[in-house]
């Protein structure tokens, strides 16, 4: 088994984030849980690029539709639909023009833990409800109610691979082998070594 602190996350700074100015503290976030970068590229995606990401799961579509549909129910509110696949087809043609509009920033963090840490972090999918704390939670008001009134995708600075398997596949549909880069970060001593050694004179 592979060491959990060479686990890698995919981490996109979406063209809001760039827009307002919070590509430092977003990154920041990341560096100061001891978190290390692992590859990094700034570009403006194509549709196809973005509609391949988000169809990388076959399962992605129906969960968005179905998460969509039960914040509204937790609200006594209705949905636009309530066929998940219908949210999920609408999610995916509103996100071709969100991700599309600026550049974005594309990233590889690397760590223990790394894509449970990143998605903590990083907070819930509506900015709305997403805990106090975290980048979404912090830096930016949008809901679901928005988003569907004014048929768009919700903005919420960051794409952050949502689990391990996710984050495998989303790598490399970013980022080819020679983008990414291994090295040692002087800190990791301090994070992974068994022994405290050398601290001591
Ligand atoms: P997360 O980015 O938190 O992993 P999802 O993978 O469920 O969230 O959805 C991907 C992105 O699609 C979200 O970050 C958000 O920008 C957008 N989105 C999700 N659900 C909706 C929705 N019902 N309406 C508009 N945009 C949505
Ligand atoms: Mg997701």
């Amino acid at each position: 088994m592979k060491h959990p602190s060479k686990e890698r996350t995919l981490v996109i700074i979406k063209p809001d984030g760039i827009q307002r100015g919070l590509v430092g503290e977003i990154m920041q976030r990341y560096e100061r849980l001891g978190l290390k970068l692992a590859g990094m590229k700034l570009m403006v995606p194509t549709p196809e690029q973005i509609e391949g990401h988000y169809l990388l799961d076959p399962n992605w579509k129906k969960n968005v539709g179905e998460k969509a549909i039960s914040s509204y129910e937790k609200k006594g509110e209705k949905p636009p639909s309530s066929d998940p696949i219908k949210v999920g087809d609408m999610v995916v043609a509103r996100l071709k023009k969100y991700m599309t509009a600026g550049p974005v920033i594309c990233m590889v963090w690397e760590g223990a833990h790394a894509v449970e840490l990143v998605r903590k972090v990083t907070g819930g999918t509506e900015p709305r409800s997403s805990n106090v704390g975290t980048i979404r939670g912090d830096f930016v008001v949008d809901s679901y109610q928005m988003a569907d009134m004014d048929d768009r995708a919700i903005r919420n600075l960051i794409h952050a691979s949502g689990a391990v398997g996710e984050a495998e596949q989303e790598i490399p549909h970013w980022f080819s082998k020679g983008e990414l880069v291994n090295y040692r970060a002087v800190h990791e001593d301090i994070l992974y070594s068994k022994e405290l050694e050398g601290i001591l004179e």
